[in-house]
C-alpha cells in the first residue's frame, strides 16, 4: 500500500469545531463544474473538502501550485453501492473535476434515504496530528499487543473514524484496502483517507453506519479514485 510518509508525521484525525469558517470542512454547497454523476445524473454529493495549506503541501510534495481545494465526493443515490469496491475515477482542476472511469449504474428510488438532500450542512474541522505515541498504540493493536476495546476504554487514543494522509494499516486489519493505479500516469495511487457515516449532521451522507469511504490520490495527475468498503 502506498501512503504518504514524511518525517516524524503520522497522519491526522479529523474533529469537528462549532465553527463552519475553518480551511478544510464536511459537506457544503459550492458547486463544482462537472462534479455531476453520469449514472443518475444529479450533482455529486461533497463529502469533505482538504484546502491544500502549506502543512498539505508540505506532505504531499507534487501537487501543482494551482490546486487550492482537493474535493472529495461520492454517488449515493445510483446502485453503486450494490458493488462494494468499485472505483471511481475523477481528475481535479482549479474549480472543476472531470470523470475519467465511472462504474455502470442507475438512479435508485429513494436510496439510501427518502429526500436524500442535494448536498449536506457545512461542518468545520480541524486537522489533529497523531502522535508518536498514538502511532505505537495503533501499531501494538496491529500487531496483537493491545486489543481495540482496552484502548477505547482506557482512552490511549483518540478513536476517529474520519482520518486522513494516515499510515493505513491503522485501518485496514481486515485487508479492505485497495492497491490502485491512476489511470492517467498508470502509477500506483496514495492512500488519501478513509470517512464513516458518524458526523453529528442531521441527515447522515450515507445513512448506515457500516459502510466506509475510502480515498486515493494521484498529486502529479490531480486524480482521485474513490470505493466503499462494508466494515
Ligand atoms: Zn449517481
Ligand atoms: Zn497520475
Amino acid at each position: 500500500m502506498h501512503y504518504y510518509k514524511n518525517e516524524n508525521f503520522f497522519g491526522f484525525y479529523i474533529k469537528e469545531v462549532d465553527s463552519v469558517d475553518t480551511d478544510h470542512f464536511f459537506g457544503g454547497n459550492e458547486i463544482i463544474n462537472g462534479a455531476f454523476c453520469p449514472n443518475c445524473e444529479r450533482l455529486l454529493t461533497p463529502l469533505f473538502t482538504i484546502k491544500v495549506t502549506d502543512e498539505i503541501r508540505g506532505i504531499m510534495k507534487f501537487i501543482p501550485e494551482s490546486l487550492e481545494i482537493i474535493p472529495l465526493f461520492y454517488c449515493w443515490t445510483c446502485d453503486l453501492f450494490e458493488e462494494n469496491e468499485i472505483v471511481f475515477y475523477y481528475s481535479v482542476g482549479p474549480n472543476c473535476v472531470k470523470y475519467l472511469k465511472v462504474p455502470k449504474g442507475k438512479k435508485v428510488d429513494g436510496w439510501p434515504y427518502k429526500n436524500y438532500p442535494p448536498f449536506f450542512e457545512r461542518i468545520g474541522v480541524e486537522l489533529i496530528k497523531y502522535s508518536r505515541k498514538e502511532y505505537q498504540v495503533y501499531i501494538d493493536v496491529c500487531t496483537g499487543k493491545f486489543n481495540w476495546l482496552d484502548v477505547i476504554n482506557e482512552n490511549m487514543i483518540i478513536f476517529s473514524d474520519n482520518t486522513i494522509l494516515n499510515n493505513p494499516c491503522f485501518i485496514d486489519n481486515k485487508g479492505h484496502l485497495k492497491t490502485i493505479k491512476c489511470p492517467i500516469c498508470c502509477k500506483p495511487m496514495k492512500y488519501l483517507g478513509k470517512f464513516g457515516d458518524s458526523l453529528k449532521m442531521q441527515n447522515k451522507f450515507i445513512g448506515n453506519s457500516s459502510p466506509v469511504m475510502v480515498f486515493h490520490f494521484c498529486e502529479v495527475c490531480c486524480t482521485v479514485g474513490t470505493y466503499h468498503y462494508i466494515d
